[in-house]
């Protein structure tokens, strides 16, 4: 399924909201409204990121899949936010449109 189609879904347009990249290590990771997501999956088109919980016994569904200057927001979390440090200054933040669906 491309972006494109998963877009026509979404029901709410939030409005841009900053994401922080943490692309420097192994394991990169975001941080969108104080929740860490882990990189899921690079394809050549998106990248999607599961909740940091999603591996977690509480298994938390929410997920964000970002595509240049659009990001889609599926699910809501099962727990309070997980970021819980001051952003980092190897961290990037950019403006994205925040798409929301509700899973
Ligand atoms: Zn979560």
């Amino acid at each position: 399924m491309t972006f494109g189609s998963i877009q026509q879904k979404f029901k709410v347009l939030e409005h841009s909201c900053l994401i922080y990249f943490d692309m420097g290590h192994k394991n990169p990771k975001i941080v969108y409204k104080m929740n860490d997501y882990l990189i899921y999956r690079k394809l050549p088109d998106k990248t999607v990121w599961l909740c940091a919980h999603y591996h977690r016994k509480d298994r938390c569904k929410a997920k964000v899949v970002t595509k240049g200057k659009d990001a889609l927001v599926q699910g809501n979390h099962n727990h309070l936010p997980t970021y819980k440090q001051k952003f980092q200054k190897h961290m990037v933040s950019q403006l994205v449109n925040v798409h929301f669906e509700e899973l």
